[in-house]
């Protein structure tokens, strides 16, 4: 469970940019979100988010297996695809 927040904290920080991210792990992210973006259980979708002060709509996609965002998800090292996907 507070394995859980820690990553979801984490994939949050890193997509809002309060958190900084390696060149090869935001190389992994694209390859991963590549992936989703094929994937039947992935489905679009819409957040609010901050940036710099501003509130703003984002889109992106949404895993329907693990409920979870799939860019904030595919930015922490190790979260894995819940169908072994990455
Ligand atoms: S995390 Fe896995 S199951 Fe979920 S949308 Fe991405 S590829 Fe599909």
């Amino acid at each position: 469970m507070v394995r859980k927040m820690i990553h979801i904290l984490t994939g949050w920080a890193r997509s809002l940019g309060l958190l900084s991210t390696a060149d090869p792990l935001k190389k992994l992210s694209e390859l991963r979100l590549k992936l989703c973006g094929e994937c039947d259980f992935s489905r679009s979708s819409t957040t609010l988010e901050i940036i710099n002060g501003t509130m703003k709509k984002e889109s992106g996609l949404f895993c329907t297996k693990c409920h979870c965002p799939c860019k904030q998800k595919s930015l922490v090292l190790d979260e894995t695809c819940p169908i072994k996907r990455w």
